[in-house]
């Protein structure tokens, strides 16, 4: 999965070129931020529409964005934060959601899409809420974490129908909604959707009316 050994033993080096200047250098910012993902955050093929979704998927979100595709240098960034312990890389990584990302409504929520437990324990630290904090920071916007998973789940080798009734096993939701504001779901990766859509349901079973959803980047299809 990690690629590039000198990222792996020199996690202060650019995730993208190997080279100083932060986890991920200004040029590899701009690299990723200049081919972003044009496709469809649910299916990873069709032409999104507005809403960031094709004309084909039906999905509980309103809107969508990706950055960009999971491979090269945002594959290996994110590989160093979930796998070498790359603390740091949260910062990188929720710049890139900021630069991404339109204006926002004034009353939005931040909410990640919760890591596994045991995941947090190996890691010592919950990748996606150091995100989320960092872009709450960036944007001024609260992040909340009401949203819960409710019990250990394994995805990484499991098939399409099985990660589906994972995914809609895996998550409570005990927060109190705010039919008034926008809840914007974050994630670091999209494999088939079936998470990210799943929890969008339950923040809407909750009384949503507005959830839109962002990830760093998509798993590519091949
Ligand atoms: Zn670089
Ligand atoms: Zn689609």
């Amino acid at each position: 999965m990690i690629d590039n050994s000198i990222a792996f033993l020199a996690p202060h080096l650019c995730s993208g070129c190997g080279n100083e200047g932060g986890l991920l250098c200004y040029g590899c910012k701009n690299d990723i931020l200049d081919e972003p993902f044009l496709r469809c955050v649910a299916c990873g093929k069709g032409l999104p529409g507005k809403s960031g979704v094709c004309g084909e998927c039906n999905v509980f979100y309103d809107r969508a964005w990706c950055v960009a595709d999971r491979r090269e240098h945002i594959q290996r960034l994110i590989g160093n934060f979930k796998f070498t312990n790359a603390r740091a890389a949260y910062r990188p990584l929720a710049e890139l959601l900021h630069d991404y990302l339109p204006e926002l409504p004034l009353e939005t929520v931040i909410i990640p899409v919760p890591t596994v437990s045991s995941h947090i324990r190996q890691r010592g630290y919950d990748h996606m809420l150091l995100i989320a904090r960092q872009l709450g920071k960036l944007r001024n916007l609260p992040v909340e974490t009401s949203l819960k998973r409710a019990q250990s789940t394994k995805q990484r080798s499991a098939g399409r129908q099985q990660r589906i009734r994972q995914a809609q096993a895996a998550f409570i939701y005990e927060g109190s909604i705010n039919p008034q504001k926008t809840y914007l779901l974050i994630d670091d990766v999209v494999t088939t959707g079936a998470t990210i859509n799943y929890v969008s349901q339950k923040l809407k079973d909750a009384g949503a009316q507005t959830v839109w959803v962002a990830s760093i980047s998509r798993q590519p299809l091949d």
